[in-house]
Parts: structure tokens; C-alpha cells; sequence
């Protein structure tokens, strides 16, 4: 059976560690995961009536002091850049991250850029144009979801399972 190796990256409390359990555990917590060294959940899905198991590794704190390493991004095929649509500084950000992602990671890996917490229309700061200006920018496909809501949470999974396979 084929795995592929996913990673979450984004500033800290932009919802990777929801976005990680809601996906592989179909819930949804109000307080804050906090995770203690590095972590994965797996789901399998089907790619082409394949099964496919996704292992979706989640950063556990250390977006917090700049110190993920080379380790966590090897041997990885896909990455979410998330940010949070009501905290700009979390989508200034993405830029550092696609930074370091180019430096660490595999030429032809499959990124998603996920503007997530799109429940929150009241407080959003980041317009989905500018989203989308971004994920044109650095050459990669754009979604907005939402980790309570479930809003495109299955897609993005399924289609990155996808570009990784067709890659
Ligand atoms: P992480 O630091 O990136 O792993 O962020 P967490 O997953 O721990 O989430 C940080 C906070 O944002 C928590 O209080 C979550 O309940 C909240 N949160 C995460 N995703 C969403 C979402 O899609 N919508 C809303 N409204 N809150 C969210
Ligand atoms: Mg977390």
C-alpha cells in the first residue's frame, strides 16, 4: 500500500492541528491542541480505486520559535502553507514559510496554499482575492476552509492525494 507523507506549516494558531484532527478524526475542539513533539494521525483514502494512506504530520509548537528542521520536511510529497483569513500577519508569513519550504523540500512536491477560519466572515482581514493573488504568485492552488465548519477540508485532502498521485 502506497503512503504519502504530508505536511501542515503556517504560524501558529492558524488551525493546522484542527485542520489535522477534523480530517482524520471527522471532530472539531473549541480550545487549543497543544502538541508535544511532533506528531502524525493517517487516513486512507482512494486515488483512482487505489487506497492511498495519507500520514499528515503536524508541526507541535515549534512555528513558535522558528525551528523546524530539515528532518520534518523529508521525504514529504505534499504541504499545506495555511494561514489564518482573520490575521494578516499569518498570511504576510507565507511568504517565510514558501521560503523555507524551497530550501528544505523536494523539487516537485505537491503545496496548497489554505486560507483556513473562513467561518469567521465578521473578522476577516484577508480578502479571498488577495488569497488567490498569492496562490497565482507562487504557482500553487488556493482554498479557503474551515476546520469548525468542515468547509473544503475533505477537497483539499483528496485533491492534494490526487496531485501527489498524477505527480
Ligand atoms: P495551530 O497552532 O495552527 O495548530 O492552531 P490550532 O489548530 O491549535 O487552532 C488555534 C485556534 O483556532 C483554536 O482555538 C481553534 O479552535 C481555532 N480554530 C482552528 N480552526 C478554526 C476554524 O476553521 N474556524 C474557527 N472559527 N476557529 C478555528
Ligand atoms: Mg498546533
Amino acid at each position: 500500500e502506497q503512503f504519502f507523507k504530508i505536511l501542515l506549516i503556517g504560524d501558529c494558531g492558524v488551525g493546522k492541528s484542527c485542520i489535522m484532527v477534523r480530517f482524520t478524526e471527522e471532530s472539531f475542539n473549541e480550545s487549543y491542541i497543544s502538541t508535544i513533539g511532533v506528531d502524525f494521525k493517517v487516513r486512507t483514502v482512494e486515488v483512482n480505486s487505489n487506497p492511498v494512506k495519507l500520514q499528515i504530520w503536524d508541526t507541535a509548537g515549534q512555528e513558535r520559535f522558528k525551528s523546524i528542521t530539515r528532518n520534518y520536511y523529508k521525504g514529504s510529497q505534499g504541504i499545506l502553507m495555511v494561514y489564518d483569513i482573520s490575521n494578516m500577519d499569518s498570511f504576510e508569513n507565507v511568504k517565510n514559510w514558501s521560503k523555507e519550504v524551497e530550501d528544505y523540500s523536494d523539487l516537485n512536491l505537491s503545496k496548497f496554499l489554505i486560507g483556513n477560519k473562513c467561518d469567521l466572515e465578521d473578522e476577516r482581514s484577508v480578502t479571498t482575492e488577495m488569497g488567490e493573488e498569492l496562490g497565482k504568485e507562487l504557482g500553487i492552488k488556493f482554498f479557503e476552509s474551515s476546520a469548525k465548519t468542515n468547509n473544503n477540508i475533505e477537497e483539499i485532502f483528496y485533491e492534494l492525494a490526487k496531485d501527489i498521485y498524477d505527480n
